[in-house]
């Protein structure tokens, strides 16, 4: 396959967006771990103008057969900056999930994204995940081995070449399929829309460290945030 590589480059995000990305971190790592009181939100829905729905079920910490998942930090402010740089709707949670929405589905964060399925037939769902420093690639492609694709797999060539285009060149295929467990993307693809879920290597999510990671988020963020533009009414 011939990867069209663009011949300029151009720049959509500045400094002040990574800013706002290290500050909306910031604001929720103090609740990564804090339940909500009962009656509380503990993820919130930002709908927006493009047909695609962002889900980072794991912003915060999940409870797992009592005890806590930690966070795949800084998918929060990934999944926030979509929304405000390519029109994505986004579900992101908000405080500790007493019930992880990528391990069970009787969670009212499960039945959000049944809704918004219903209600404004996103064209493909992106499930955000963050995983450890160690695995050898930049993100790994979930499909369940293909199958959450429902036939659309023109989709993923589109965002394996975004991706590439922004130098996020190691790229793993269903290293996590999503298949096991009650996931997001099983749920989705359960539901008749595609679904990837991506699990984005620590070292790019955590522009806070220092220039060279914020340097990796900004570049992440132009990726994504170009495909998700690609789906433009
Ligand atoms: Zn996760």
């Amino acid at each position: 396959m011939i990867d069209t590589a663009p011949l300029h480059f151009t720049s959509e995000i500045s400094a002040a967006h990574i800013a706002t990305a290290v500050r909306f971190e910031s604001r929720l790592r103090p609740r990564y771990f804090s339940l909500a009181h009962s009656g509380e939100p503990w993820f919130r829905l930002l709908r927006g103008s493009v047909p695609v729905l962002l889900t980072a079920p794991h912003a915060t910490a999940a409870m797992r057969h009592g005890h806590w998942h930690g966070p795949d930090d800084g998918t929060g402010w990934l999944a926030y900056m979509l929304h405000r740089l390519a029109g994505a709707s986004v579900l992101h949670t908000t405080r500790g999930s007493p019930s992880d929405p990528n391990y069970y589905d009787d969670n009212a964060f499960k039945a959000a994204v049944k809704h918004e399925l219903a209600v404004r037939a996103p064209k493909i769902v992106l499930d955000v995940h963050g995983c450890h420093w160690s695995h050898p690639f930049d993100i790994d492609l979930g499909t369940m081995h293909g199958r959450s694709l429902l036939g659309q797999s023109e989709m993923l060539h589109r965002l394996r070449s975004a991706l590439r285009a922004e130098g996020l060149s190691r790229l793993s295929d269903n290293r996590f399929p999503a298949a096991r467990n009650a996931t997001v993307t099983k749920w989705v693809a359960d539901h008749g829309t595609p679904c990837v879920q991506l699990e984005v290597q620590s070292t790019w999510l955590h522009p806070q460290r220092d220039r060279n990671r914020a340097h990796r988020s900004a570049r992440l963020l132009q990726g994504l945030s170009r495909y998700i533009k690609s789906f433009e009414p």
